[in-house]
């Protein structure tokens, strides 16, 4: 393969978007997109949202960056605001997913080999599928081969266990563990929901062996599923959460969540990141959970999620030979097909200009900014419908 400037790890598709407006993406040469992909789930605001650009703007021409050397009042009413809303006491802030998980990793280890701790509890138990970032130890904490290939060593200290399985899970356990990393509803493996029982039992032997319960909340976080995180939605707590994507809401910006039990090792020295928590990031943040955290906003995206939900439902009915299953949480939403995902995935982009993201588990995800109204929904359906309708399947 040629090399080109950008590095040739991702294998970019025609599309070469120029411009945002609200749920559409403008191409090079004036194509729109009605965009359910977000980005990945990261402009839960849609694009060119006023007060996200009023936020950022205002910032940029205060102050951008300084060094975490000096206080910082923007990441402290940042970190105060996630803790009045979550289950945390305390916050680290990053420019990425892999990060926030990375330091998720860090906080564990260290509260095991803190002076009250036990050192040999290392082992971080993982699940089959899970997508925790791209650095060394969120692909070691990952079992996915095909991210694992051409960069042996892995980091040790990660047990991989079927997901969703709880007798599974408790067999692995022994006096090396340090806890539970999961994802509450996996995003690349699938948008695959943890039932109720699997994510309790995790929190009853975490709670039972001394283990720390960590979550990735990475894609299903920040108001995804209709509440600000879906541990919300089991009745259960964290004791470290990853937050990223769409907490920024496009603007580069992660966290590690948090109790102050749980964080006992993290003092001073013991972690840290130039950019982490600059002020830029800390207002697009703070713009973010303005509109988020307000419970009518919560409320839209359950409401319109379980009426795609159900409409997505009756439609698959129609195409049996085409979709399986509907799955999710709020606007977190799995369509899994009958067949890998990639070419219907294609085929509503390059035909129907509707983005989605393929995913693993033969599934399509469908992640609209949060902010769709009924012209979204309406518009999702024509260009869905039509696209199942002059689908053909790729010879086998
Ligand atoms: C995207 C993702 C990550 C990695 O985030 P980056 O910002 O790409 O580093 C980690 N965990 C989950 C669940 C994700 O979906």
């Amino acid at each position: 393969m040629p090399i080109t400037p950008l590095m040739p790890v991702y294998p970019r598709c025609g599309v070469r978007p120029v411009r945002g407006e609200h749920c559409h993406l403008i191409d090079e040469d004036g194509t729109r997109y009605l965009d359910f992909a977000s980005g990945i789930a990261v402009n839960l605001l849609g694009h060119s949202h006023p007060h996200l650009i009023g936020a950022i703007q205002r910032q940029a021409a205060t102050l951008m960056h300084v060094s975490n050397l000096y206080g910082s009042p923007q990441g402290e009413a940042l970190a105060q605001r996630l803790v009045d809303h979550t289950f945390a006491d305390t916050v680290f802030f990053t420019n990425s997913g892999a990060e926030a998980v990375e330091c998720a990793i860090k906080t564990a280890r260290a509260y095991h080999q803190h002076a009250d701790g036990d050192p040999a509890r290392h082992e971080i138990i993982t699940f089959h599928n899970a997508f925790h970032g791209r650095t060394m130890a969120t692909i070691s904490a990952s079992n996915q081969e095909k991210m694992h290939t051409g960069f042996a060593p892995l980091l040790p200290g990660f047990r991989y266990c079927p997901f969703d399985d709880l007798d599974a899970a408790a067999a692995l356990v022994d006096e090396r563990t340090a806890g539970f990393l999961v994802e509450p509803i996996q995003g690349e493996g699938g948008i695959r929901p943890a039932s109720e029982a699997f994510m309790a039992g995790l929190r009853r032997l975490a709670d039972k062996h001394g283990l720390l319960l960590i979550l990735d909340e990475v894609q299903c976080g920040v108001a995804r599923t209709g509440a600000l995180y879906a541990y919300e939605h089991y009745g259960i707590e964290p004791d470290i959460l990853a937050t990223a994507k769409g907490i920024g809401g496009g603007f580069p910006l992660g966290a590690c969540l948090a109790t102050e039990r749980a964080a006992r090792g993290m003092g001073f020295g013991a972690h840290g990141s130039t950019y982490g928590g600059n002020p830029l990031a800390m207002a697009a943040g703070m713009a973010v959970l303005d509109v988020v955290t307000d419970p009518a906003f919560l409320e839209h995206v359950r409401a319109t999620g379980q009426a795609i939900m159900a409409r997505l439902e009756q439609f698959i009915g129609n195409h049996p030979d085409l979709f399986d299953q509907v799955r999710g949480k709020g606007l977190m939403i799995g369509l899994r097909l009958t067949m890998e995902s990639r070419p219907f995935y294609q085929h509503l982009r390059d035909h129907h200009q509707l983005l989605t993201v393929a995913a693993g588990d033969q599934t399509l995800r469908i992640l609209p900014p949060l902010v769709i109204g009924d012209a979204e929904v309406e518009e999702f359906f024509e260009r869905l419908s039509a696209g199942a309708a002059d689908f053909r399947p790729p010879a086998a």
